[in-house]
């Protein structure tokens, strides 16, 4: 399993080290990184090759009167190798619906861009006893017909009220989901790519929990917003990774 399932959602924040003292140090780690828009060429020029580039949007349309957008060709133009869809603050903050997000999963994958799509409940749906059919229920509105023609989709788990909280999902937890996850991808997707689509985790990921999270060995990485910005611990995460992987 390669390392590049570990992710780094800069968010609109920049390492404080610097750019390239943080992608310096990601020499030997096989990563991805998703800085906002205007740094993207920046880092595919500086970020070692080992460093796969990505955004962490993009528009909903393929081009046009839509002032402040960035389309999917853009972003492969600028040499981004996969975008980030369906972030909860994009889907709360911003109030992007599940049609919008699936209109710009379709896109990216006509862009040829590899689409990290997220999904995952509130705290409500999680009290409720909800989670699981409400991710099913965000994958099923996300299986658009371009899905036939993607090369690889990544999931990534991100319930809502551990993003950014502290409060990480538990190992347990997350496998519970995993599995149904892969259960509606199996249902809704088409076979081959639901077969192989990569399920991440993201949410208050740290290398405190790491260990717990990939002990049960059913996720295939990380989407990290807090720990991306400190290379010592993404290099955690990373070391994590590569341990337990190496051993399956
Ligand atoms: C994220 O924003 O995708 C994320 C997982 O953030 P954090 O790791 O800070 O919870």
């Amino acid at each position: 399993m390669p390392n590049r399932y570990l992710i780094a959602n800069w968010k609109m924040n920049l390492p404080p080290e610097g750019m390239d003292a943080f992608l310096g140090a990601m020499e030997d780690a096989d990563v991805a990184v998703a800085p906002p828009y205007v740094y993207l060429k920046d880092v595919v020029t500086s970020a070692p090759k080992n460093v796969l580039v990505g955004a962490q949007n993009c528009a909903d349309q393929k081009s046009g009167a839509f002032t402040g957008e960035v389309s999917a060709d853009m972003l492969r133009d600028c040499g981004a190798r996969f975008v980030i869809v369906g972030h909860s603050e994009r889907r709360n903050v911003y109030g992007e619906s599940d049609a919008l997000i699936a209109r710009k999963l379709a896109l990216a994958i006509d862009a040829g861009l590899m689409p990290v799509l997220c999904i995952g409940e509130n705290q409500a749906q999680r009290d409720g006893g909800y989670a699981t059919a409400f991710c099913s229920d965000q994958l099923r509105a996300a299986a658009v017909p371009q899905l036939a023609n993607a090369s690889e989709v990544v999931i990534a788990y991100e319930p809502v009220w551990a993003i950014g909280t502290g409060r990480n999902a538990t190992g347990e937890m997350v496998a519970e989901i995993a599995a149904a996850i892969r259960d509606a991808l199996g249902r809704f997707w088409p076979a081959d790519l639901a077969r192989r689509a990569p399920v991440l985790y993201g949410g208050s990921v740290t290398p405190d929990n790491v260990d717990d999270l990939l002990a049960r060995g059913e996720i295939d990485g990380f989407l990290v917003g807090g720990a991306s910005l400190d290379s010592k611990k993404f290099l955690a995460l990373a070391g994590a990774m590569k341990t337990r992987f190496a051993t399956q």
